[in-house]
């Protein structure tokens, strides 16, 4: 017995390491017009690590490290885990934490050390208190690194150079992508312009838009749904569910992916394989043309 064209494409897919959730997911892949890409973990590698710590005068690279490390430590981004790598290469004790809170797209707060420290993107430094940290942080990030800013009870203790390697398929996958749906891929991410800017060229991407909160995401999402696209997200992220929710199709990489970006999405890339996207999109085609 053959099987329905929807469902041998699904099989298909999955050969492909692609995860269809449902039968309406495979029809609806078929109608993607724009693909808009997460950048940390989905077109980078998403394991970035420490390339370059400026601790403030008076304050060791150990002591930034081990203070960051200790605020990071619940934490399950990708920054978090090359801070607490650096840390371990270091041999060095992290500390315990208490009360520990994230915000997606901007960093993490603990207490360690009987101290309240914030790790995280210079976004929320205070442009007064924290002139001279700011232009390090603004070094880093020309040179197309994540600047990371560390205070210490609202004073700054250093910064954190975090960079991340693109993955190898991203810059023929954006091709690919061009070619099937006629439209080039859009990148949608939270960090910063510096870095978000070298890995677009990278990747070959031209519309980018950095220093997105999770909201901001979605209402990029809407934009480009406005101009009448159906828009298919790739996220991997936390911060990237309320999107991967938004658009039409919701992509979440599942390797790296959080537990909520593989709720919130339709479809997984279970082997972050990216070079799959173009061929299940031209699979969907096939398929719906032997249903109708
Ligand atoms: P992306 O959209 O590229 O996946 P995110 O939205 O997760 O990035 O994060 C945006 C920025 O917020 C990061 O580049 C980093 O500067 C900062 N950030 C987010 N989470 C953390 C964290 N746990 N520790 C430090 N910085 C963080
Ligand atoms: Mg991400």
């Amino acid at each position: 017995a053959t099987m329905p064209p929807l469902l041998s494409a699904i099989a298909l897919a999955g050969r492909h390491g692609v995860l269809i959730k449902s039968a309406v997911v495979m029809e609806q892949l078929a109608d993607t017009t724009v693909v808009a890409f997460d950048k940390t973990g989905t077109l980078t590698e998403g394991t970035p690590r420490v390339a370059e710590i400026h601790p403030v005068a008076g304050v060791s690279a150990e002591e930034l490290l081990r203070l960051a490390a200790g605020a990071e430590h619940a934490s399950e981004h990708p920054v978090a885990a090359a801070i607490l790598a650096a840390a371990r290469d270091r041999h060095l004790a992290i500390p315990a934490a208490a009360d520990f809170t994230s915000t997606p797209g901007c960093g993490v707060r603990a207490i360690v050390d009987g101290r309240l420290v914030e790790v995280g993107s210079p976004a929320v430094l205070d442009e007064g208190r924290h002139g001279e940290i700011r232009s390090v942080a603004s070094t880093v990030q020309a040179a197309g690194g994540t600047a990371v800013v560390v205070t210490a009870d609202g004073v700054p203790a250093g910064v954190l150079a975090v960079t991340d390697r693109i993955r190898p398929a991203a810059r023929d996958t954006v091709t690919a992508l061009t070619a099937v749906t006629g439209t080039s891929p859009v990148l949608l991410t939270g960090d910063n312009r510096g870095a978000a800017g070298r890995l677009a060229a990278e990747a070959g991407i031209t519309d980018v838009h950095a220093g997105l909160l999770p909201a901001d995401k979605v209402q990029r999402v809407r934009t480009l749904q406005h101009d009448g696209r159906r828009v298919l997200l790739v996220g991997d992220g936390v911060n990237d569910a309320p999107a991967l929710a938004a658009a039409d199709l919701g992509v979440a990489m599942g390797r790296h992916g959080s537990d909520l970006a593989l709720h919130s999405a339709d479809a997984v890339l279970v082997r972050d394989d990216l070079t799959a996207l173009p061929a299940v999109i031209a699979l969907s085609r096939r398929a719906r043309r032997l249903v109708t």
